[in-house]
């Protein structure tokens, strides 16, 4: 049957306004609106966006939109004017179980800048470079090291980006990192010791546009730092002594797929088997990559000659730096949804990194995207199957496998997850607010 363009060919695109669809002298710019029934999606011009968003209206649009062939489509492309609508989200939030307790910090820790879960407590950087170890059972904390790495006076924020000290943490609490997101330098620490193990300096190319790329993992019994040296490359060294465990080849002629990378934060797999980099790339479109950890670590170098399971994210143009987070070892989970920054609404993508689609233009196959929902925005953080959302809009609780909004907590903005203990932790000004993530579902 023929389309409304009156060609005998698949529907291609978004379905169009007819004011899009019968300009003749000059493609019309469009507004995209989303309809409110699922994800569903349209291009309206200026004339369609002003009317009124009441019932009637919204007939009066189904009556004039309507999907056109690939040729015709292509015929009409203008420049976006705005989104507009909002995509239809699941609800079925019943009331959150489960207090947000409030543990104090000492009063001689003064302003705490970062926490970082461990086996062995959780680990504090003051505002004076001291770290600290906040013991579990005594609630007592113990200075364990102190960290010599300060914001440049004169650092600019990059787009809104400001240098800001983050404190990293190794699973087993033996190793701290503190680093400068959106910066150059930092330095890893052996908290049995105080010393530092490995100073830390990238290349500075556009390292401004990214949280410092740095990890820590376990591989092989053994702990395991993962940074970047040079823009496009992840290297893995032992922190205890500052040898290199494994390092990417570096791809210079550019052929190899994972050259070009400006690599961002990393995201080990829970297990260690998977990483993936909040990397972008020229011109600037921010795509998340994942590769084989496990095998990188085991054979080396040599790994990059084989398959290493690399998997390029779907690109989005001018949009990097977002919440990304493994549900397991090969799930993983970005937040927002649309191809270009200023498209953009709040949503979940699921990709199953185990699972190709069709082979892409660049002859490489991208992960499957499983499951695709609007609502979750912020920080996001996964455990116990479920995902959760931490934003202005509040702490909200999502089903990944269905996209349902589950249940909401008014006034707690987690900031940090802590797998150990299964809890989510926002550090505010009045100490560690907890609340347990298994009270989610029970
Ligand atoms: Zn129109
Ligand atoms: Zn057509």
């Amino acid at each position: 049957m023929a389309l409304i363009c009156g060609h005998d060919a698949p529907a291609y695109g978004l379905p169009l306004c007819e004011h899009i669809r019968n300009a003749t002298a000059e493609p019309l710019d469009h507004y995209l609106h989303y309809t409110g029934r699922g994800l569903e999606r349209q291009r309206v011009c200026g004339i369609c966006r002003h009317e009124p968003a009441d019932e009637k209206a919204s007939t009066t649009e189904a009556a004039t939109v309507a999907a056109v062939c690939e040729d015709c489509f292509d015929a009409t492309e203008g420049s976006l004017l705005g989104v507009f609508g909002h995509p239809g989200t699941i609800d079925e939030s019943r009331p959150v179980r489960g207090i947000v307790e409030t543990t104090a910090l000492p009063d001689e820790a003064g302003k705490v800048l970062d926490i970082a879960p461990t086996n062995d407590g959780i680990v504090l950087l003051c505002e004076d470079g001291r770290i600290l170890r906040r013991h579990i059972e005594s609630g007592r904390c113990t200075e364990v090291a102190r960290s010599t790495i300060t914001v440049p006076a004169d650092a600019e924020p990059w787009c809104g980006r400001t240098q800001t000290l983050r404190l990293h943490a190794s699973r087993d609490g033996a190793f701290a990192a503190v680093v400068i997101d959106y910066g150059r330098t930092g330095e890893v620490i052996d908290l049995s010791t105080g010393a530092v193990t490995l100073p830390l300096e990238n290349d500075g190319y556009h390292s401004d546009t990214v949280p410092f790329s740095l990890a820590f993992t376990e591989h092989a019994g053994r702990v395991v730092v993962l940074h970047r040296r040079q823009w496009s490359l992840i290297e893995a060294t032992d922190p205890a002594t500052g040898a290199q465990v494994a390092c990417m080849p570096t791809g210079d002629d550019g052929s190899a797929p994972w050259a070009g990378h400006f690599h961002g934060a990393l995201y080990p797999s829970p297990a260690g088997s998977r990483c993936a980099s909040d990397a972008w790339v020229w011109h600037p479109s921010g795509r998340p990559v994942a590769w084989n950890l496990d095998q990188w670590l085991t054979e080396g170098e040599r790994a990059w000659t084989e398959d290493i399971d690399w998997a390029g994210l779907p690109g989005c143009a001018y949009y990097w730096d977002r919440s990304l987070v493994r549900l397991d070892e090969d799930r993983l989970v970005l937040e927002g949804l649309g191809d270009v920054e200023e498209e953009l609404v709040p949503g979940a993508r699921v990709f199953d990194l185990g699972r190709r689609g069709p082979d892409g233009p660049g002859g490489s196959a991208e992960p499957v995207e499983t499951v695709t929902f609007a609502g979750p925005r912020g920080r996001f953080f996964a455990a116990d199957g479920l995902l959760f959302s931490s934003s202005e809009s509040g702490f909200e609780i999502w089903n990944p496998a269905t996209g349902a909004r589950l249940g909401t907590l008014a006034g707690f903005r987690p900031t940090h997850h802590d797998p150990i203990r299964g809890e989510l932790i926002e550090l505010s000004a009045i100490g560690l607010r907890r609340w347990r993530t298994a009270d989610a579902t029970a």
